[in-house]
């Protein structure tokens, strides 16, 4: 595109144009490993597929335009992109992250980088002042997660981004649950943002892959360099789903944005239900700050139920019909997940329970169903 072009263009055009071979609209799914040299080193670009493959290539460029940034990678899966992110560190180096972090994160820190020396420091990341008291000459990387999963915190990413720049940490903003639709990271100052596209991106629930974008070129030449190295790409199949989950984005959000705000407003006077969690809630903690980061909320939210007996809270979650019970988010259908037991339980209680996740907490991922039949669903299974 030569314009310049507005968000709910660019999920359909950004970075994207008709195939050079044969005009096809849609980038084909070029599944192939290899690709001709005419002589030895004289090729269309492309040699072999775990470097690059040209369904890969737009679907890089669709994210990078979403994001405003001059690249974007993808990976195999949302945990890749994180894992080749790590890399980037030597042992001694340490990373401070949020305290309720996507828990496949905080296994991936703890049980597989911390035996090779990197350091993780987990902190509340909404104290400003415990952040900078965490920073030393070690620190490299702040990870950042907002809203945070699944106690939905707002972390501020332009003042833990400006602090970072004076002692020259790099910032990285795990997005998967705002999309670039919601929040734009590097403009807040973030350098790096990655996605588990797996979730709002791709959309329907039928694809795992993971996006790191940025506009360095030395991180990009570190980064592209590792993502060949280690090969945890993803195929031509899965960025095409991705690619085509992309051109609804806006839709979708919009309609998972309006979804939970309805929810919120009958789970709110709902006498069973102790407390809910979500950025657009004015009694969320973070409300102010949420609407100046954000441009809307999401389809993700958290409450804790009254009662804190295991076997009624498993009865509520087994009489849920059109929300189904599983782990994983965003998709065009309702899930209802147990964070204690299903996505953190990774996480050893006592950390846990310091950051919010109890037992009695439930989470929901609103789908873009007819929301009155998502309540009426809730009031079944709260019954
Ligand atoms: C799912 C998820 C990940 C991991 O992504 P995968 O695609 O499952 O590997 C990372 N962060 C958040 C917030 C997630 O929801």
């Amino acid at each position: 595109m030569r314009q310049k072009i507005r968000f709910n263009s660019k999920t359909i055009h950004g970075g994207q144009h008709p195939d050079k071979a044969y005009g096809a609209v849609m980038p084909p799914i070029y599944q192939t490993s290899t690709y001709v040299q005419t002589t030895p080193g004289v090729h269309k670009g492309y040699e072999y597929s775990r470097t690059h493959n040209p369904t890969r290539t737009a679907l890089e460029k669709s994210i990078a335009s979403l994001e405003g940034t001059k690249y974007g990678l993808a990976f195999a899966s949302g945990m890749a992109a994180i894992d080749n992110l790590v890399k980037l560190f030597n042992p001694g180096d340490q990373i401070i992250s949020t305290n309720d972090l996507y828990g496949g994160s905080y296994r991936l820190f703890r049980q597989v980088y911390e035996k090779y020396g990197i350091v993780f420091k987990f902190v509340d990341l909404t104290d400003i002042g415990l952040f900078k008291s965490h920073i030393t000459k070690q620190t490299k990387m702040v990870w950042i997660e907002t809203p945070t999963n699944p106690m939905m915190r707002i972390v501020d990413i332009k003042t833990i981004s400006k602090i970072a720049k004076e002692h020259e940490i790099l910032v990285g903003v795990d997005n998967t649950f705002a999309t670039p639709y919601l929040q734009k990271p590097i403009k807040l100052g973030a350098d790096l943002v990655m996605h588990s596209a797996t979730k709002f991106l791709a959309g329907h629930s039928d694809t795992i892959l993971g996006l790191l974008v940025h506009s360095s070129d030395k991180l990009h030449e570190k980064l592209s360099y590792l993502q060949n190295a280690s090969g945890a790409v993803p195929g031509p199949m899965d960025c095409f789903l991705v690619l085509r989950g992309i051109k609804t984005l806006h839709l979708r959000m919009q309609r998972h944005s309006e979804n939970a705000q309805e929810i919120v407003r009958f789970l709110n006077q709902h006498p069973k239900v102790e407390k809910v969690f979500y950025p657009g809630n004015p009694n969320h903690s973070s409300y102010q700050l949420a609407q100046e980061q954000m441009s809307g909320f999401g389809g993700m939210l958290s409450f804790l139920t009254k009662t804190k007996d295991r076997k009624k809270i498993d009865q509520v979650l087994s009489k849920f019909q059109m929300f189904t019970l599983a782990e994983s988010l965003g998709g065009v259908e309702s899930l209802v997940g147990h964070p204690a037991s299903m996505t953190h339980a990774s996480i050893p209680i006592a950390a846990r329970e310091e950051s919010g996740i109890f037992e009695n907490l439930i989470r929901l991922s609103v789908g873009i169903e007819d929301f009155r039949d998502l309540i009426d669903d809730l009031k079944k299974a709260l019954d």
